[in-house]
């Protein structure tokens, strides 16, 4: 008998929101798309059958802020989002062509897309790049498999006219545009925001991990997530992600005797430490600073001794992490609503990839089992809007004929259990099984993505939803 299935999910608990499914179904995938969803399909007709009763399944996550490039992250955080369920990662800083090698080099089958930073003195000429550099260098990136830019502002700041000009640049093309609060004239908190705000205007720009504003150092911090949260209802034209984790992620690199970063030096001085090479030390020896450090193929935390050699030995160019979130702005801006029901901030997302704090299953199923999330909008905020915002119609929901990627969920465990992306088994109760990856791309850069011998799934950015995802 001809097979019509490649494979089939028996028995588990589906929650499709995009296809109002909530309740046990049977998947059937047939070349990397989904073939049929009902109550029972019978098993004869599949070449694999899988019994996934007890489980839940959901739309493949999609994480909207990782990092899997040479400049943070690197290559193990391609298992890490595999381990994790995630099944497609916006990259959110590039650059874009390292992001392409460590995907070819270090891919699990994922499919992964990249925004590549405008940094002062490396990728742009200064702090106040004019608009035909900032056309060039966009120019430039999507030529090289990019879907846009992003803006460092927290960390490597621009004039505020510059990051204006950043986005306005990336509008006028189509293409897609983050911004890491701040400028010069202001730091990566609520100032920022406020700032960040008014320099988006009327236009389309992807906010990056609200949460990560709102520590109190403006006003207190829920207070923070409250004004952030207002903002963004008043500001339906802006996407934005938030993470759960405690930690946050940013460059342990020394330039002249200071951490590069100034969000690394704003961390030291929240802890009570000297914002310098020696106070960094200091942090790393007691344990505020972690040194996000590389063991058997994954990135974990790392403090005390060992983890200031594997720093020095690194000419401290390695990411590393601080226990700065505080709880309250976290879970508030994770589930506040506008008042038509949708999500304040659109997304969870994590920040993880290769910093290890990819909890998008394990916080985000925290906040289920308080119910202050059902299952179906932890769906919608993992899955469904941020495909959306990427412009993967085939993605976010499991409709017949869209892709197959799903994360098959223990949810007593709070961790995936599997993940398939285009009907192939990338991870199996915790072995990393896939290979290769997809990478998302625009039509100018899918000769350069296909160039290093991968598949490029090529996202219009003229309809790229992400500038208009609500009715
Ligand atoms: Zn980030």
């Amino acid at each position: 008998m001809r097979k019509t299935y490649d494979l089939i999910l028996r028995g588990g608990h589906l929650t499709d929101p995009a296809n109002g499914r909530d309740g046990l179904f049977d998947i059937a995938v047939a070349h990397g798309k989904i073939a049929a969803v009902a109550p029972e399909i019978p098993g004869a007709r599949a070449l694999e059958v899988i019994d996934v009763r007890g489980k839940r399944i959901l739309p493949g996550l999609i994480d909207t802020h990782v990092h899997v490039s040479p400049w943070i992250g690197g290559g193990c955080g391609h298992k890490m989002l595999a381990l994790a369920g995630v099944t497609t990662a916006l990259d959110m800083a590039g650059p874009v062509t390292g992001v392409i090698d460590i995907a070819a080099a270090h891919g699990v089958g994922l499919n992964i897309a990249c925004i590549n930073y405008v940094r002062p003195k490396d990728t742009v000429s200064g702090e106040d790049p004019d608009t035909a550099e900032l056309a060039a260098y966009l120019d430039k990136s999507l030529k090289d498999g990019a879907i846009g830019l992003k803006i460092l502002g927290g960390h490597y700041p621009l004039t505020p006219e510059a990051s204006a000009r950043t986005i306005a640049a990336a509008n006028a093309r189509g293409a897609y545009v983050a911004f890491h609060a701040g400028s010069l004239a202001t730091g990566s908190n609520l100032e920022g925001v406020r700032e960040a705000f008014q320099l988006i205007g009327g236009g389309a720009c992807h906010l990056a991990h609200v949460a990560s504003y709102c520590r109190g150092q403006v006003l207190d911090a829920p207070a923070e997530g409250e004004e952030a949260l207002a903002l963004l209802q008043a500001h339906p034209n802006v996407y934005s992600e938030s993470y759960l984790a405690t930690i946050n992620g940013t460059s342990g690199e020394i330039a002249n005797g200071v951490p590069g970063s100034r969000m690394t030096r704003k961390c030291l001085e929240i802890g009570g430490f000297s914002p310098d090479e020696a106070g960094l030390e200091a942090a790393i020896l007691a344990g505020w600073c972690q040194v996000n450090a590389e063991d058997g193929g994954l990135i974990g935390l790392s403090a005390g001794p060992d983890a200031v050699a594997y720093w020095r030995n690194r000419k401290t160019d390695v990411t590393v992490s601080f226990r700065v979130n505080p709880p309250e702005p976290r879970l508030r801006i994770a589930t506040a609503k506008r008042p038509d029901g949708s999500f304040a901030v659109d997304s969870i997302s994590t920040d993880g990839g290769g910093i290890p704090r990819n909890v998008i299953l394990e916080f985000g199923l925290a906040l289920v089992k308080l119910e202050t999330l059902t299952m179906r909008e932890f769906a919608v905020k993992t899955s469904l809007n941020p495909a959306k915002a990427l412009g993967l119609k085939n993605k976010g929901h499991l409709s017949e004929g869209a892709d197959a990627d799903i994360t098959v969920v223990d949810a007593a465990a709070m961790k995936a259990a599997m993940t398939i992306v285009g009907g192939q088994m990338v991870m199996f109760n915790g072995l990393v099984l896939g290979r290769g990856s997809t990478i998302i791309t625009t039509p100018e850069g899918a000769a350069a993505v296909r160039g290093k011998g991968l598949a490029a799934l090529v996202v219009d950015p003229a309809a790229t939803p992400f500038l208009r995802m609500r009715p």
